[in-house]
């Protein structure tokens, strides 16, 4: 048994793919002292982030943020849209894909799972789980859909189970090009903050986010981003809701409050989170978490064990998943990675528990924490008899070492080197 007060030396090195690192500078902005939250100062900090988390949605319109988990926020969106019946058009990606058609499920909507049917050999138990959603499959159900029953069509832009990240442009342009109605909502609670995103310009209806992922913040505060449809949606939608309403949360955060308490030191942290997005720019986030997967893949492929996402196109940005062989359990190796190297790496979920583990790297990470990460794999994977084709930790340094992380950065190093020689 694992002592709740006993921490290692030196620091946790957290590599799930969410909850992410959370940077000491938002750690010491949500420890400022709480205020009032009907008080003058809190509708200051209210408009503030409120604001700012649009430009992370790259949207003009409402954001609700809610104190709960991503599980809340997938609820709101479908509580404030839909009525009892309603059918919804969901793609299986993967668990967390499977986790929303059965909430759609039990809330009283009748669901369709659309999946891709092809052959894995991999993973012939989950061939859908390695690749990303295949819009022409929902062309084509949309265009037969004549009496328009589907009312939404629900995706998942990062699915944090698998490592893949879906076009969500090309479902736009899927709806659009079966001229079909449906709602668009999709789940960004891993993306959001590390993958480029665009609320407006791929007309979304209901964007889903959470705090714990690319915005490097603890868990416990989620958001829906709003078109004017889901909006007008609301109005005529049936299904209960009270906590989750957008009307009553949407009118009163025009001062920058809420109608119940919020997680006001949450919202601290928020706060400061927005200001270092903001200052390091999105593109640059972006950039960052692409040439970190690369360097993170470079190291899997030495390694000589497949990457979960098959399809090089859709790699997510977020998080690497690798697949160990056959009759060997990845969890009792992720186990022995956590008690030697005090290291978290995210478990297989669902069809895929003990067949593979997730590297995360997003949040407050660097080229030296991914290395740390990598080799801590690397010793366990030894140490637990994987057979390994190479040293994955060689190939990421490589990477690391010949990807400056700024356009010019290298070349500013050799100038100074010969400069100084
Ligand atoms: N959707 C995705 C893609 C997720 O990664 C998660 C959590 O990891 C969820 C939904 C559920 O969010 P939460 O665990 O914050 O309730």
């Amino acid at each position: 048994m694992l002592e709740l007060d006993f921490h290692p030396a030196g620091h946790h090195f957290l590599q799930i793919p969410g909850p992410s690192p959370v940077p000491d500078r938002v750690l010491r902005a949500m420890s400022l002292p709480t205020i009032d939250h009907r008080g003058p100062e809190f509708g200051a900090l209210g408009l503030k982030v409120l604001k700012g988390i649009q430009q992370v949605f790259r949207t003009r319109h409402p954001v609700v943020i809610y104190p709960a988990s991503g599980t809340g926020a997938w609820e709101a969106a479908l509580a404030n849209t839909m009525s009892p019946g309603d059918h919804v058009l969901m793609y299986e990606t993967g668990h967390f894909a499977s986790l929303w058609q059965k909430m759609a499920t039990r809330l009283g909507l009748s669901t369709e799972f659309l999946a891709w049917q092809g052959k894995d050999d991999v993973l012939p138990q989950a061939p859908s789980w390695r690749r990303g959603v295949q819009a022409d499959l929902i062309e084509a159900r949309l265009a037969r859909d004549t009496e328009h029953r589907v009312k939404a069509v629900c995706v998942v832009h990062n699915e944090t189970s698998t490592g893949v990240t879906s076009d969500i442009a090309a479902v736009r342009r899927a709806i659009d090009a079966a001229r079909h109605p449906a709602l668009l909502m999709v789940d960004t609670i891993s993306g959001l903050a590390s993958a480029d995103f665009r609320h407006d310009e791929w007309g979304i209806d209901v964007s889903i986010s959470g705090a714990q992922k690319g915005l490097m913040l603890p868990p416990g505060m989620s958001f829906n981003a709003l078109s004017p449809r889901a909006l007008e949606a609301s109005q005529s939608a049936k299904l209960p809701r009270a906590f989750w309403a957008w009307d009553e949360i949407v009118a009163m955060n025009a001062t920058g409050y809420w109608p119940y308490t919020p997680n006001t030191n949450l919202l601290y942290g928020l706060s400061e989170a927005l200001d270092m997005l903001e200052a390091e720019g999105l593109d640059n986030v972006f950039a960052r978490h692409k040439r970190w997967s690369a360097g993170v893949r470079a190291g899997v492929e030495a390694w000589g064990l497949p990457v979960q996402c098959a399809d090089p196109a859709v790699h997510s940005p977020i998080l690497t998943g690798v697949i160990l062989p056959e009759g060997i359990d990845a969890d009792a190796v992720r186990r022995l990675i956590h008690e030697r190297f005090d290291l978290s790496l995210g478990t297989g979920l669902g069809k895929l528990r003990g067949r593979m583990f997730r590297i995360g790297h997003l949040g407050w990470s660097n080229d030296l924490t991914l290395l740390a990460t990598m080799a801590g794999c690397e010793m366990g994977l030894k140490l637990a008899g994987v057979p390994l084709a190479g040293s994955g930790v060689l190939a990421s340094m490589d990477h690391f070492a010949r990807h400056a992380p700024r356009a010019g950065a290298e070349v500013r190093a050799e100038a100074d080197l010969k400069k100084a020689a």
